[in-house]
């Protein structure tokens, strides 16, 4: 993400980052967004944006879907369609964004601990957490490893809290022959361009009511319901044609980069195995799981050993990052909020992780290099 931050000319052509967007032909795009010179409809919501809130239903195999702008908005609107108030049960190893959503929607975020096999929220924590004061939970399916649905479903029932998935890393994953972002009672997914799937920035939500839904749609268009008339504190998260357009191109496309991503993840395996002190959460695809290969996690087993291959790597010019460090509740915006909350699986796989490049066009020869200098880094040690 921070390499979009740098100054334009600062990305080098041979470096290796963590992801490369994927871009369709400059011929397939044009083709799209061709008809705009006609319409001069560029935004609020217009054919070509009409057209991708349908086909990602289609393709998602869901009923309520509504683009935003970006995945943040999207998961900042997804809790404020549902009026709450008080506390919101959460992780601390994610993207900042997820924290944030929360804290600018008015809520108290809880940080609650990470299951140690897949890192997302462990639901047999989350109880120790519950006060008078919780109105929901917001899990996050980390890199793409689904949380345990079922078990924070059962106790978002027993305490009548709301559950919305930040999903953001998800497109294209089911779980038990439905799309990941179809669970708990909103998700939102993220089309940021370094994602699996994208539209250069965009997100949508995934809800399950005609209100909520209803609610949304409001809420993204500054409360406007009609010429005369405003019903909500609302925003812009509106997304524009051009980027809809893109989104539309990159669709037709996704489920190869998922396939070649699988096998870049397949080959990182066989050659990561067996170098001693590196671990690689055991995800597999099953008759219920299928994968999107968005990320490759690594944890190594000490600290020292994450900080020199995270080195040897930038020497190269490889730039690994280390998703997520540090964790959000020790972020100095949040400090205050975390004196109650004690995450140690979360600080420990924080402080050891190292997400390594994974995207379709990485080269065999360029994963052979990685996996030299994570072997030579650990060799060393
Ligand atoms: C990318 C991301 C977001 C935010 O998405 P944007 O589209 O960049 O606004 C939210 N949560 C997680 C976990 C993310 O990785």
């Amino acid at each position: 993400m921070d390499k979009y931050n740098k100054i334009p000319g600062d990305l080098k052509k041979d470096d290796i980052y963590v992801t490369k967007p994927y871009m369709p032909s400059i011929e397939e795009y044009t083709k799209e967004i061709l008809p705009l010179w006609e319409s001069h409809m560029l935004t609020n919501c217009g054919q070509i944006h009409q057209k991708f809130e349908c086909l990602l239903k289609q393709y998602l195999q869901v009923d309520h879907l509504l683009l935003m702008t970006n995945g943040h908005l999207a998961l900042e609107l997804a809790i404020q369609a549902f009026h709450l108030a008080g506390e919101v049960i959460t992780t601390p190893f994610t993207f900042a964004s997820t924290t944030h959503a929360i804290v600018r929607s008015g809520l108290t975020p809880v940080f609650c601990d990470i299951s140690e096999q897949d890192f997302t929220l462990n639901a047999e924590c989350i109880e120790a957490c519950i006060t008078d004061r919780t109105t929901a939970i917001v899990p996050v399916h980390v890199y793409g490893h689904v949380c345990d649905i079922d078990g924070i479903q059962k106790i978002a029932d027993k305490y009548h809290l709301k559950v919305i998935y930040d999903a953001a890393h998800t497109f294209g994953e089911t779980w038990k022959n439905k799309s990941v972002a179809e669970y708990g009672d909103a998700s939102i997914l993220s089309f940021h361009a370094t994602k699996v799937f994208h539209s250069i920035e965009g997100g949508a939500v995934i809800c399950h009511s005609p209100e909520i839904e209803s609610n949304l749609s409001g809420l993204r268009n500054f409360g406007i319901r009609s010429e005369f008339y405003v019903d909500e504190v609302g925003t812009n998260a509106k997304m524009d044609e051009f980027r809809a357009a893109m989104g539309i191109c990159n669709l037709r496309h996704v489920k190869e980069e998922i396939q070649l991503r699988r096998e870049v993840h397949t080959y990182y395996q066989s050659k990561l195995r067996n170098i001693p002190g590196i671990q690689m959460p055991e995800i597999q695809e099953s008759s219920i799981f299928q994968s999107n290969y968005a990320y490759f996690p690594i944890i190594f087993n000490s600290r020292a050993a994450c900080e020199a291959a995270y080195s040897e790597l930038r020497e190269h010019n490889i730039y690994a990052r280390k998703y997520f460090y540090p964790l959000t509740s020790e972020f100095n915006c949040y400090k205050n909020y975390s004196a109650l909350s004690d995450t140690p699986i979360a600080r420990s796989i924080s402080e050891r992780v190292l997400t390594l490049p994974i995207y379709s066009g990485l080269e065999t020869c360029q994963i052979d290099t990685i996996c030299c200098l994570l072997q030579k880094s650990n060799l060393r040690r």
